[in-house]
C-alpha cells in the first residue's frame, strides 16, 4: 500500500522544475515537454463522505519526469516490500540485506549492448549464487541494470549492477537464515568470479583485477525503511540523475549527440528489475504457499496500490473532481501528498 500524509494546502511550495533541465526536453517530441510543464500544476479532490483532501495530479511522462520518475520508483519498492513484507512477517524473521554494486572497468563500457544488458545482470546473480549459495541453498533477490553514470549521467554508456540480497533462503523446501555481511575472503572471491565471467563473455580487459575498477562494493543493512530507499533508488529512472545533476549547476559532460533521447525516451519494453531465487516471480508464490502464506499476484497488488485511503480514518478515497486550478481548490483543505520519506511529492 501507497503511503500518503496530509498536508495543509498553504505549506505547498510549489517549484518550477529547473530551466537547463527543461531546455534538455526540446529535443524531445513536443508533447512530453508540454506534459512535464503542466506537472503538478492541476488538482483533484477526493472524498471518502467525511473527509475531503487535495491532491496534486502528476504528468504520467516517468520517462522524462523527475517527479513522475520518483513516485514510480517508490511504488515499485512499495510493492515488493508488500511482498517482503508478508513473507517475513509470517516466518516472523527479522528482514536484513546485503548490497551489492558491480561496476565494470572503463573499456568494457562500449562492449556491452543494450540488448546484452539482462545477461550481465544474470551473470552478477549467478556470481553471487556461486560465491555465497553452498550447495542446494535458493538464495533470493532482486538486481537492477543501469546504463549510465548517476554522478555524471551525460557522460554516456556505463552499465553496472545493483544488486540486492535478502538473508531468507531456502534449502529443501525449508526456510533457512543467510548472513548478508559478505567476508572480505568472499567478497575477493565475488570479484574475481565478476571479472572471470564478464571477461569471459566480452573480452579481456586491460585493467587488472586489483585496479579499482573491477571492486565490488558491498554492504548491509536491515529494516524496511532502508530497504525502501535502497530499492527506489536503484529502480530509479535515469531522469533523477540527470534532473539533479542539471539542476545542481555542477560540472556536467557535453553529451554527444543522441544521448539525451537515449535517456529520455526507453523503449516501453525495458524491464531493469529481476527478482531471482526464490523471490522470481515464478517462485515467489510458491515457496510462500509452502509457509501457508497466500500473496496476491502482481495485477491484484497494481490494483490494490491505486486506490488512495484517508489517513485520518482509513476509508477509501473516491476522486471527485480534477482539472482544477490552484485558485479554484480550497486553501483551508489538506493536502494528501505521496510520502517518499523526506521529500514531498504529488
Ligand atoms: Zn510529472
Ligand atoms: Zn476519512
Amino acid at each position: 500500500m501507497k503511503s500518503y500524509r496530509p498536508i495543509p494546502v498553504t505549506e505547498l511550495v510549489q517549484g518550477e522544475l529547473d530551466e537547463r533541465f527543461m531546455s534538455l526536453l526540446e529535443e524531445l517530441p513536443p508533447e512530453i515537454e508540454s506534459g512535464v510543464v503542466k506537472c503538478r500544476k492541476r488538482f483533484s479532490t477526493w472524498s471518502d463522505g467525511g473527509h475531503r483532501f487535495h491532491r496534486l495530479s502528476l504528468c504520467r511522462k516517468r520517462q522524462a519526469c523527475p517527479i513522475d520518475a520518483k513516485v514510480y520508483a517508490y511504488g515499485l519498492a512499495d510493492d515488493a516490500i508488500d511482498v517482503v513484507h508478508r513473507i517475513y512477517s509470517k516466518v516472523g524473521g527479522k528482514l536484513e540485506f546485503g548490497v551489492l554494486d558491480f561496476p565494470l572497468p572503463r573499456d568494457m563500457r562500449s562492449r556491452i549492448e543494450d540488448r546484452e544488458l539482462p545477461e550481465l545482470r544474470r551473470i552478477g546473480w549467478k556470481v553471487i549464487v556461486d560465491v555465497l549459495g553452498e550447495d542446494g541453498l535458493k538464495l533470493g533477490g532482486v538486481g537492477v541494470y543501469q546504463w549510465w553514470s548517476s554522478s555524471d549521467p551525460m557522460s554516456g554508456h556505463l552499465p553496472h549492477l545493483h544488486m540486492t540480497i535478502f538473508n531468507m533462503a531456502f534449502k529443501d523446501g525449508k526456510r533457512v537464515k543467510v548472513p548478508v555481511f559478505v567476508p572480505r575472503e568472499k567478497l575477493d572471491a565475488i570479484n574475481a568470479a565478476w571479472q572471470l565471467a564478464v571477461e569471459a563473455r566480452w573480452g579481456a580487459s586491460k585493467y587488472s583485477a586489483t585496479s579499482k575498477s573491477w571492486v565490488v562494493f558491498a554492504h548491509y543493512s536491515g529494516g524496511y525503511g532502508k530497504l525502501r530507499h535502497r530499492l527506489a533508488y536503484a529502480f530509479r529512472h535515469p531522469v533523477v540523475d540527470l534532473y539533479k545533476a542539471m539542476s545542481r549547476g555542477g560540472y556536467v559532460s557535453r553529451p554527444v549527440e543522441g544521448w539525451i533521447r537515449r535517456m529520455l525516451l526507453r523503449p516501453e519494453k525495458e524491464k531493469r528489475v529481476q527478482w531471482f531465487g526464490w523471490m522470481a516471480q515464478r517462485w515467489v508464490y510458491q515457496y510462500a504457499r509452502s509457509l501457508s502464506l497466500e500473496v496476491p499476484k502482481k495485477k491484484e497488488r497494481e490494483r490494490e496500490s491505486r486506490k488512495v485511503f484517508c489517513p485520518y480514518c482509513g476509508n477509501e478515497l473516491q476522486k471527485i473532481a480534477e482539472g482544477l486550478t490552484r485558485e479554484q481548490i480550497d486553501e483551508s483543505a489538506m493536502l494528501l501528498v505521496f510520502d517518499e520519506g523526506g521529500g514531498l511529492i504529488g
